[in-house]
């Protein structure tokens, strides 16, 4: 391995300044991504600037009814956490769906988000990746790519991004805050992640040296019936082929309101803007759910080897609206 800096910071200015101060410097949280990927040898820091004793991990219900996690908060505390449980099920239910129990214990929120594609191309030093090593090609176009995209891909890279957590960020409208040497800012979580374009190797709009500091849950999607679902090859400790997370306001009968994001299909979780607007208004029948959902996927473009992942999605997205929609 190759030798790096280690620099533990007390405090996020702490933080920035030492990442300014070595190139090559990446900020390490739990470590339950980086630290594989650094055995790898996909990744070789010249320095770990080490977040994870910032006073970062509260969890937080503001007067407002929002909820303010800390990006050092452990993907098993906001799971468990009775305010996540109640208002934000899809949250909840999208964190245990990910990993293993060992692993949740020491992933971070902020890790959550940053954590990298598992395309085994990426993974694979001895293989062209245009994510790892900008203008090598991607090995995936023509190796085997039954795991990756079928919406918003490119040329350039046709990984999917694998947190389930984000998905259900995207769904619920959460917004990431930010802090770096020129200030704060905040991002919605749905465009947080990019497509990948033809610079697949940024996955984020994060600019460098900025980190996050705090992922904030709005009133406005506390308490509405909400749940997430995961496809995969094995019941636990398995990626996505195709997850949703998806909440449902029906009043009067009709749907008043709906929030839909796909995983596993895209670079980023992927908001179904197009089937909420279908949605929108209309009595939530099995049909209704179909038309929506089918007006989503249309814009998918499936590779040789991940068609199933259509119908796939189709069918978890339509069965979690209906019965989200159903009678309670
Ligand atoms: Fe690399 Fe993306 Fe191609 Fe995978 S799909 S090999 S991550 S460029």
């Amino acid at each position: 391995m190759k030798p790096y800096a280690y620099v533990r910071a007390a405090t996020l200015d702490e933080a920035t300044a030492a990442y300014a101060g070595h190139s090559g410097a990446h900020y390490l949280g739990g470590g339950t991504n980086l630290v594989d990927l650094m055995k790898l040898g996909v990744t070789a820091p010249d320095a770990l600037v080490d977040i994870s004793r910032l006073p970062l991990d509260g969890i937080e219900l503001r007067p407002d009814g929002a909820l303010r996690i800390g990006a050092t908060a452990r993907n098993s505390d906001i799971a468990a956490h009775p305010v996540v449980r109640d208002r934000w099920p899809v949250l909840s239910q999208a964190l245990l769906a990910g990993a293993s129990g060992q692993l949740r214990n020491i992933a971070t929120a902020g890790g959550n988000l940053l954590q990298r594609t598992r395309c085994p191309f990426f993974q694979d030093t001895a293989k062209p990746c245009n994510k790892r090593r900008p203008g090598s090609g991607c090995a995936a176009r023509e190796g085997s790519h039954r795991d990756h995209a079928v919406l918003g891909h490119s040329p350039h890279c046709i990984a999917t991004h694998p947190s389930d957590m984000a998905v259900a960020l995207a769904a619920l409208d959460a917004t990431v805050e930010l802090h770096g040497t020129g200030g704060e800012r905040s991002v919605p979580a749905a465009e947080f992640h990019r497509l990948p374009g033809d610079r697949p190797e940024q996955d984020t709009v994060l600019r460098p040296g900025e980190l996050i500091t705090a992922i904030v849950l709005p009133p406005h999607s506390a308490g509405l019936p909400s749940a997430y679902r995961k496809a995969r090859d094995r019941a636990s400790y398995a990626f996505a082929l195709a997850s949703v997370a998806a909440l449902v306001e029906v009043q009067d009968g009709l749907v008043r309101r709906s929030a839909l994001a796909f995983g596993a299909l895209a670079h980023r979780p992927w908001r179904a803007h197009r089937a909420e607007e279908a949605l929108r208004g209309v009595e939530p029948t099995r049909a209704a759910v179909e038309r929506a959902v089918d007006a989503e996927l249309a814009s998918a473009e499936p590779l040789r080897d991940n068609a199933y992942k259509v119908p796939l999605a189709r069918n978890l997205a339509c069965e979690v609206l209906t019965r989200l929609a159903g009678p309670r």
